[in-house]
This record gives C-alpha cells, sequence and structure tokens, in this order.
C-alpha cells in the first residue's frame, strides 16, 4: 500500500507523499529498460461485457490449471470454496465458505482460528487515530469511517454436517475461534462450511459502497497462520495492513447484481446470466494470499497482454487518459518484474479504480488505484507511475511471498518501494521531476523531484529527532507516518544499501532466489536475512542489527581536502570521517576542472565492502582506512579537482548530507512566479541547500519580490521586498523573515522576522518591525497551509505598534496611549484539536497570549496585556437527516491590557467582532461572544478547473451573531454591540487530494452602528 504523508508538508516536504507513499518520476531517459511493444489495448464498457453463458476468449483461460494445482498441493495450502451472492442494489452479500485445511504441523489443534475483519467496532482511541489519518488523507472522516463496524453476522458453522461451536476472541474481536469434534493432528486435513452476511455501510474504505462502487477487501474469514506453537493470529489494526496468513486456492461463484462489472483477484473461468439477470461468474485462484472484489457498474475495460500475462483496467470513462496509461505501466511492470525475480505468479492481472481513500492498495491478482489518483492533472503522470509501480511490485512481494504484515511490515513495503525507486530512476534517470510541465525545466516553474517525494518523510522524521525502528509492528509504529517515514522510506534505502553493497546483478539473483524458495510461503526478515547469509556467503547480522534492528545513524563528513602538485599530475588526498554509528561503505567521487582530453571529468573511487564497485576501479587512485572512523581516498589526475563528493548517486542514508561536499553546492533557480509553494521542501533538490527568487506573493498575500535560501529541514531564509494595501493604505516594506527548524532542539524553532517601511501614506513615520521568537511544536498539523495544531511560544519585539500591519488608525486623543514604539517580550499558547480543518465537525480552538513592554534603548513603554480566545465546533448529532450535515460553533474571548489608557486591542476584525473593522475602535479591554450555524448548500459539486489542479467541491453557508464590548479607561466604549451575519465557504480542494482549500466571505452588520463589514479570507473565523 501507499500513502502519502502529511505532517511533511507543513516543513514542506509533501506534495504528494500526502497520499501515499507510492509515487513516481522523472527525465533523463538514460538506460531506459527496453521492453517489447505492448499488444494492442482494446476497450469495451462493461455493458457489452459477455452475456449468457458466452464464455471467455480462450486466452484468457489459465494455461495450465492443473501444473498450479499440483503446486498448490504440494505447498499444502488452504483450500477455500466460495458461493458469493453479492446484491449491491441493497449492500448485502450471502456467502457460504468451504476451507479445508491440512495440519502441516508440528502440534496438533482442536480449534481452527480465522481472521474476520468486519467483525471489527472501533473503539474511542482507534476512532480518534482515523479521524487524523483520514484528515491527513483529506477525506471527510464521516464518509470514510464505518464508527458502527460488526458488518459481520454469522449463520452457522459446520463439518460433515454436524454443527461446530464457534465464538470471537473476547480480547480480539477479529479472531474467530472454531471448535472442533476431533483433534486434528499433523498431515490430517479438517473441512468447515461457514454461512454469513455482511451488511456493507455507505462509506470508502476496505469494506462499503461509495458512489457506484462496492469494496470487498479483507472481507470474508480468513485462516489465521499455523507456526511451531499453533495458530498465530495476528491483532487486527485498522490502519495499513496487519496481514499473515497462507496463500490459498480459490473456487469462487459469485453472483453479481445486473449491470455489475466485478474485478476480482482469481480468473474468470465461465460467466453467464440467470434468468433474473444476474451474472454469475466462475472463478478460480491458485496462491492467493486474499481474494478481493471490487464491483460498479461504472467501469469502462482496457485490456492488454504482457508476457503472456492477460491484463485488465477498469476504471470510470472520465479517467480514460490515466487509465491507458495505467494498463501500458502494468505491461511494462509485469515484464521487467517477470525479469528481475521471476514469473508473475497469476493467470491475470487486474487494476481497478475505487474509492477507498489512500492512494493504491495491493491484493493478490488485483491493484486497486483510488478515484483521486486517476483524478490528478495529466501532467501528474509519473506520480501515478511510481504508484502503480509499487503496487504491482507487491504481487511479488506481499502476495506471492507473504509476510507478516503485522510485526514486519517492512520485509513487503521496503522491497516494494526500493524496486519502485529503482525502477522509476531506470526509466527516467538520477532524482528526476515529477510533474511534466509545459515548458519543461525552462520556465522555472516548481516541480516535485523524486527523491524529494520518496525520501523526505525520513529526513523529516530524523530532523524532529525520531529514531525509530525499521523492523518494527505496526504497534510499535503506533500511525501510518511513522511507518511512512521508517518503513516505506528509510526501509526502502535500507534495501537500496544492500543492493549497493552486493551490486546490481547479484543483488537481483538473490531476489530471483528468495521469490522461488518462499513463493507461496511466508518470508520473515530473518529468513530474509538468512538467505541473504548463504547466498553472499558472509554475515549480515550487523547491518540488519544497525540499519533495520536499531536506530542507528550514519553521518560521512568531508574532513579535508589537500591538492599537490605531482610532476604535471595533481594529487588529491580527501579525508573522510564517520560522525554517526555506522560505517556504511561509500564511494567518494572526484569531480575536475573540464578539459580537453577525452578522459572522464568524474573519478569515483570506493571503500571496500562494495562488491558491484570491482569493475569500476581507477588505476591511479586508492581508498585506505586510517583509523577507526577516517578513511583516505587518493587520486592522482591531469587535471585539478572541482568538487569531492561523498556517496555521488545517493546510495547511503546520511544524517546530514551537507557535509558530504567538499564545496557547497548550490542550486539556484529563477522563478517567474514566486509562491509559498517555491519554498516548499518537495521542490528542492534532495539533501541540497538551494536558492530560489523572483517576483510574486508571499503567503500573507502581499506582491513583491522574494527569494529564500532554503535547506530543507533546516532553515528558511527569506529576505523580501512586499508591497500592501491592506487597510486601505499602501505600504512598501524591505525585509527578511527566516525561520530555523529543529533548532536548538527537536520540535523546536527559532524565528527572526525584520521589515522596514520603506513607502507609506499613512501619518506616522515609515518604521520598523522585528520579531525573535522560539516556539516549541507540541503537535504538527498535515496541512501545508494551517499553523500546527499545538505550539508554545517566547518571543521578543520592537515595532511601531502593536499589531502586525501598519497602525492605520488615526493618533489617539491626548490621555490615550496608541503605543506607537514597541520593545516587549511574550508568551503564547495555540491549541487545536478541530478536524476535519478545512471545515471541522468537531473540536475546540484555544489561544492565548501575554505581552510585556518595556523601556529600553530610550524608547518604548510599559505596558501589559493578556487576551484569550476559546471556542468549539459540533457537529448535529446522527440520524436526523440534513440536521445532521449541519454544525454550531461557540466561542467566548476576551482581553485587558493596562495602564487602561492605552490602546492595547482592536475590537473588530475577520478573527473579532464582525461587525466593526479592525482599526474601528481600540481600547485596553473588550469581551466578545460569537454562536455561528454552519449548513451545507450544496452536495457534491466536483467541478474541476485546469484538469484538476482545483476544484469547487462544495459551498456551505452560515449565519452568526457576534456580541462584545470594548472598553477604554475601563469604561465602554459605546456599549454593548451586536453583530448579526452570514458567510459562504467554497471547499476547494488541490491538486485533487494534496490540500484542501475553505475560502471564506462572511458580511457581519453593527446592529448598533447600523453598517456593514465583507470579509474574505481562508478557513472558519474560530
Ligand atoms: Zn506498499
Amino acid at each position: 500500500m501507499l500513502l502519502g504523508d502529511g505532517f511533511i508538508f507543513r516543513q514542506m516536504v509533501c506534495l504528494f507523499a500526502v497520499a501515499a507513499i507510492e509515487q513516481g518520476v522523472v527525465c533523463a531517459q538514460s538506460e531506459a529498460i527496453s521492453l517489447p511493444e505492448p499488444a494492442p489495448i482494446t476497450l469495451r464498457s462493461a455493458a457489452s461485457s459477455p452475456v449468457a453463458g458466452v464464455r471467455d476468449s480462450p486466452r484468457l483461460l489459465p494455461p495450465e490449471p492443473s501444473a498450479r494445482l499440483r503446486e498448490a498441493a504440494r505447498l499444502q495450502l488452504p483450500q477455500y470454496r466460495m458461493n458469493i451472492d453479492l446484491d449491491t442494489d441493497v449492500g448485502l452479500v450471502h456467502v457460504e465458505e468451504t476451507v479445508r485445511w491440512k495440519n502441516p504441523g508440528p502440534v496438533s489443534t482442536r480449534s481452527l482460528v480465522f481472521h474476520v475483519v468486519p467483525n471489527n467496532k472501533p473503539d474511542e482511541q482507534t476512532l480518534a487515530i482515523a479521524e487524523r489519518t483520514v484528515e491527513s488523507l483529506r477525506l471527510d472522516p464521516r464518509k470514510t469511517i464505518d464508527k458502527d463496524g460488526q458488518r459481520f453476522h454469522l449463520e452457522s458453522v459446520e463439518s460433515g454436517g454436524q454443527h461446530l461451536q464457534s465464538h470471537f476472541d473476547p480480547e480480539a474481536d477479529t479472531h474467530l475461534h472454531i471448535q472442533l469434534s476431533q483433534e486434528v493432528l499433523p498431515g490430517q486435513s479438517v473441512e468447515v462450511t461457514l454461512k454469513f452476511n455482511l451488511d456493507l455501510p455507505p462509506n470508502q474504505g476496505r469494506l462499503g459502497q461509495h458512489k457506484g462502487v462496492t469494496n470487498l477487501l479483507n472481507w470474508y474469514p480468513i485462516l489465521a497462520a499455523y507456526s511451531d506453537q499453533g495458530w498465530d493470529a495476528v491483532p487486527y489494526i485498522p490502519w495499513h495492513q496487519p496481514w499473515l496468513n497462507e496463500a490459498g486456492i480459490y473456487t469462487v461463484r459469485l453472483r453479481l447484481s445486473p449491470g455489475q462489472e466485478a474485478a476480482t483477484g482469481g480468473h474468470v473461468v465461465a460467466r453467464s446470466l440467470d434468468a433474473t439477470g444476474h451474472s454469475i461468474l466462475d472463478i478460480e485462484g491458485y496462491g492467493l494470499r486474499d481474494f478481493t472484489i471490487v464491483a460498479s457498474d461504472r467501469f469502462e475495460v482496457y485490456e492488454t497482454v504482457s508476457n503472456g500475462t492477460p491484463i485488465r483496467v477498469l476504471a470510470f470513462p472520465e479517467h480514460q487518459g490515466h487509465a491507458r496509461l495505467c494498463l501500458q505501466i502494468a505491461a511494462e511492470c509485469i515484464e521487467q518484474y517477470s525479469d528481475w525475480f521471476g514469473p508473475y505468479p497469476y493467470q491475470e492481472f487486474e487494476l481497478v479504480e475505487s474509492y477507498f481513500g489512500w492512494n493504491g492498495n495491493e491484493s493478490s491478482g488485483l491493484v486497486m488505484i483510488d478515484e483521486r489518483i486517476l483524478d490528478v492533472p495529466q501532467l501528474a503522470g509519473r506520480y501515478v507511475e511510481h504508484l502503480v509501480s509499487h503496487e504491482i511490485c507487491h504481487q511479488w512481494w506481499y502476495s506471492a511471498v507473504g509476510t507478516d504484515g503485522y510485526r514486519e511490515p517492512w520485509v513487503d513495503e521496503g522491497l516494494a518501494q526500493w524496486l519502485t525507486r529503482f525502477r522509476m530512476e531506470e526509466k527516467y534517470g538520477q532524482d528526476a521531476e515529477v510533474l511534466d510541465l509545459p515548458g519543461g525545466s525552462n520556465w522555472g516553474l516548481p516541480n516535485i523531484h523524486y527523491r524529494s517525494l520518496v525520501h523526505s518523510g525520513y529526513a523529516l522524521y530524523s530532523s524532529r529527532g525520531g529514531d525509530g525502528k525499521t523492523l518494527a509492528s505496526l504497534d510499535d509504529l503506533g500511525h501510518i507516518h511513522n511507518l511512512f517515514f521508517l518503513v516505506y522510506d528509510k526501509g526502502a534505502r535500507v534495501v537500496g544499501m544492500i543492493q549497493h553493497r552486493l551490486g546490481r546483478e547479484r543483488f537481483f539473483g538473490f531476489l530471483r532466489l528468495l521469490y522461488s524458495e518462499y513463493k507461496f510461503r511466508i518470508l520473515r526478515a530473518d529468513d530474509f536475512q538468512r538467505l541473504l547469509e548463504a547466498y553472499s556467503g558472509e554475515s549480515w547480522e550487523q547491518f540488519f542489527d544497525d540499519w533495520l534492528r536499531s536506530g542507528r545513524t550514519c553521518d560521512w563528513k568531508i574532513a579535508n581536502v589537500d591538492t599537490v602538485q605531482e610532476g604535471d599530475k595533481f594529487r588529491t588526498i580527501a579525508r573522510v570521517v564517520q560522525q554517526g554509528d555506522i560505517s556504511e561503505p561509500v564511494e567518494v567521487a572526484l569531480h575536475l576542472a573540464p578539459g580537453s582530453n577525452s578522459a572522464a571529468d568524474t573519478i569515483v573511487e570506493a571503500m571496500p565492502g562494495i562488491s558491484g564497485f570491482a569493475d569500476r576501479q581507477w588505476n591511479d587512485s586508492n581508498s585506505r582506512q586510517i583509523d577507526e572512523t577516517t578513511w583516505e581516498f587518493s587520486f592522482l589526475t591531469d587535471r585539478p579537482p572541482k568538487q569531492v563528493e561523498i556517496d555521488p548517486e545517493g546510495w547511503v542514508i546520511d544524517q546530514s548530507p551537507s557535509n558530504n561536499d567538499w564545496k557547497r553546492d548550490i542550486k539556484v533557480r529563477y522563478s517567474p512566479l514566486y509562491t509559498p509553494l517555491d519554498e516548499a521542501s518537495m521542490i528542492q533538490l534532495f539533501e541540497k541547500p538551494s536558492i530560489v527568487f523572483g517576483p510574486g506573493f508571499d503567503n500573507e498575500g502581499r506582491i513583491g519580490l522574494r527569494g529564500s535560501f532554503i535547506a530543507s529541514n533546516v532553515f528558511r531564509v527569506s529576505p523580501f521586498l512586499a508591497y500592501t494595501t491592506e487597510t486601505n493604505n499602501e505600504n512598501l516594506a524591505l525585509g527578511v523573515d527566516s525561520v530555523f527548524y529543529n533548532a536548538p532542539w527537536p520540535n523546536w524553532q527559532l524565528g527572526l522576522r525584520y521589515e522596514h517601511s520603506i513607502l507609506t501614506n499613512i501619518a506616522n513615520d515609515p518604521g520598523d518591525q522585528a520579531k525573535l521568537y522560539a516556539r516549541k511544536i507540541l503537535a504538527y498539523t498535515t496541512s501545508l497551509i494551517r499553523p500546527d495544531l499545538s505550539y508554545f511560544d517566547l518571543y521578543a519585539r520592537i515595532g511601531d505598534n502593536f499589531f502586525p500591519d501598519a497602525d492605520t488608525s488615526p493618533m489617539a486623543p491626548p490621555g490615550v496611549d496608541d503605543y506607537r514604539n514597541i520593545r516587549a517580550f511574550g508568551a503564547t499558547f495555540h491549541a487545536d484539536t478541530r478536524i476535519p480543518y478545512w471545515n471541522p465537525r468537531s473540536g475546540f480552538l484555544f489561544d492565548a497570549n501575554y505581552e510585556h513592554g518595556f523601556v529600553a534603548f530610550g524608547d518604548g513603554q510599559t505596558y501589559d496585556r493578556v487576551d484569550g480566545q476559546f471556542s468549539v465546533v459540533q457537529g448535529l448529532p446522527e440520524g436526523h437527516g440534513y440536521f445532521s450535515e449541519t454544525r454550531v460553533a461557540a466561542r467566548v474571548a476576551a482581553g485587558y491590557g493596562w495602564s487602561d489608557n492605552g490602546e492595547h486591542f482592536r475590537f473588530g476584525g475577520p478573527g473579532r467582532f464582525r461587525g466593526r473593522h479592525s482599526d474601528e475602535t481600540e481600547g485596553n479591554a473588550f469581551w466578545l461572544t460569537s454562536l455561528e450555524y454552519r449548513f451545507p448548500l450544496t452536495g457534491e459539486l466536483d467541478l474541476e478547473v485546469v484538469d484538476n489542479l482545483a476544484a469547487l467541491r462544495s459551498i456551505s453557508g452560515s449565519i452568526f451573531y457576534d456580541v462584545g464590548e470594548s472598553f477604554l479607561f475601563d469604561k465602554s466604549q459605546g456599549g454593548v454591540d451586536q453583530a448579526i451575519g452570514g458567510g459562504l465557504y467554497f471547499d476547494l480542494p488541490l491538486l485533487s487530494f494534496v490540500e484542501n482549500l475553505t475560502f471564506r466571505i462572511e458580511y457581519g452588520r453593527s446592529l448598533k452602528r447600523d453598517t456593514g463589514v465583507f470579509w474574505f479570507g481562508l478557513y472558519h473565523a474560530f
């Protein structure tokens, strides 16, 4: 499975990783694997499916089923015979399932244990995690999470006509125990028949129906694995894929409602219509790890054949472009992976579009791709390729070769993610760009770098002090983001380092051995290591301990480089030092000044231990170990060195890659339209500092010139010249804002912002604003735009007024202090539990601030002020139709400042009393309370613009009531005022699933003053 990650983006990592983690890429067209032309693609719609008694064309019949059966019999795989009646019209599934199991030994048993995922009822804690998970996928939790669960209803269990006792484990409600009438000894078989039904929830996800698509994943009782100690039923975790079971032999009869087309992991051997127009599919599958069904009447079907394997893509008509791309990628992957690992394990392959939320999901013989992936702009086709390549790779690793997805998700995800990267880079070049933008890279448009896409997660995690293990269970990992950081991202690079040490040919030789040994069995990490040791003839214990069973790090650094002339040649000696725990062997590259002769411009020398390097050695260079942590590389060349670089191809995980170059290599890019996106780390070259500059706008909407010097996860320094017309006045300011991430400690930030107003038409003098802060982040957001969920700030500042923008209010009357000169320090606390952030249904928001002003350097004023705001939002209870879609929000806010003759607070504004302008009323104290009712105005619109770079998904409205009072000299400024108003909120998904923006228009009318104000902004006021 691939998901993206969201934590990432706030520090700007994440465009696509947000979803899934299976991504795609780039540009160099070097050494593309040459593949035979795929067979012609044919298209048919579901409506033209074969009907009544017409069998599929002979080429779709499984080759040699008897041979496959013999192999399955040799492996003693469990056999599942299922009669499935899937009524998609009413959302019910009736099933009779007969399971034959042969005890593989060595212990006997008197029970069978099945996993039954749909019997799960999520608890409160699980639901809370699930809500944040789907929020990071930009999905509405209400449409995605089945809070009720318990969709499985067992009718009977029998064996040989005899009723059997069964019960669900009270501690694990997905574990079904069936008591047998007698002991099953090693080598003996038992057969049981279960009758059950499922009622399908109206949800996206593994089990459910959404927009005419029915998903049945991990949906029927499947035998737990059987080990030396008997049954080994792993716990159910509602995220990722905690599966551990044997491959099985499936014989299925599936009855479908009229008009439905289904994709399943098996192979359809016969198809007919019954008298009522229902389709009857007879399906077989050998060595399937699961049996997934996706059904809909909306599919169009695209077909081809690769390497003798029939391939079908089932997708909605509106996604024909990406569907054809998927078909082509599937054909390439099946050819290539068969070559790399061994033959594709099943009779056919299907890829089906569906609604389940995360980006891609693998099942045996079948890959599901989320609708939002096929809905990304055409220019993001390489991302689709990355994702599809990853999921198809799971046909070998996860499906044919089974894994313990609960205890060791690394075994298949690490392999799939690494092999995907390797495939993408062989095809498109090292660290290519993911988006196929108009004008290519010539126009300087921000693009996503492939390595940043797949690897920035671990860099982010590690920069925040994360040191978890890659070989960890889902419970150890705790949530989907850690899984992404440690298992996919770091885990993939660990597999890459195995390839690096072995060399390409031996690595793929090893994978072929692994596949042939473990096909239709279960591969554990220990088996992986043992076979690797047998294959390579050396111990890998230290490597596995270092990289997988600990959080140890590697950090190579160039200590120094000396060049001396030897005759007409140059001797360059580079010393590299290991500052981390692991001395993973690396190459060191010497780049030469361009010369006129034909000699190479780059010379690479390696440490011992990299067997793939042997044929690349250069005669006049060598490496030697000086002491425990230091290595010396010596090069003799006819030209002077230009650069020395550790690990030029980026094989090894390095804690601080910035010290891997002798001379700082800074990439400079001119952006024709600078936006906050240009500062995202995913836009920067992976592990390299960069400078970007150009005309455009900043994240406060000010236009001007801006540039940034960026080292991802380390710092960003951005000088700017910004023009704004805010508050009806023009202002041109010169300044710099900068952030140092994880400084001085992980999860802290140091920020400095300074600006000098150079042109302004307001009454007071042009002046300065500066703020220095230290922030402790308590909880990160997954949004790319919103502030972090929870943080605490300590700050100091100087400035010409209290407020972040120019103070355009008239000079204060005599006796009133409007604080045009500030020196102050203060503290801020922010906590936000509202979910989902783009249109919260529940949660609270709390902000508090204290500030103390003082006199220093001959200026400033003494004052104190404190203010806070607390708001809650709550959706109406379920079960009341339209009203259950609506929400009530309320808040209280107050502030008090002393001296009481000071203008400490603005009463009006978009985030305060919405009936007055910001600078209309300023005083030393205020109180405010609000009540707001929020309701949908439209259903789902899905109006896409510019090939779905953005879309309008829905519009909602609100009516609100604000009431409050402002004070000066502790006296009311005209008494209590009330505002009534309303708002419109436009739900705007960006790039399909990358971000959800809410654009707000509100109008508030002051009842006391009989004046109104329009507000425009992002997200809700509170
Ligand atoms: Zn995966």
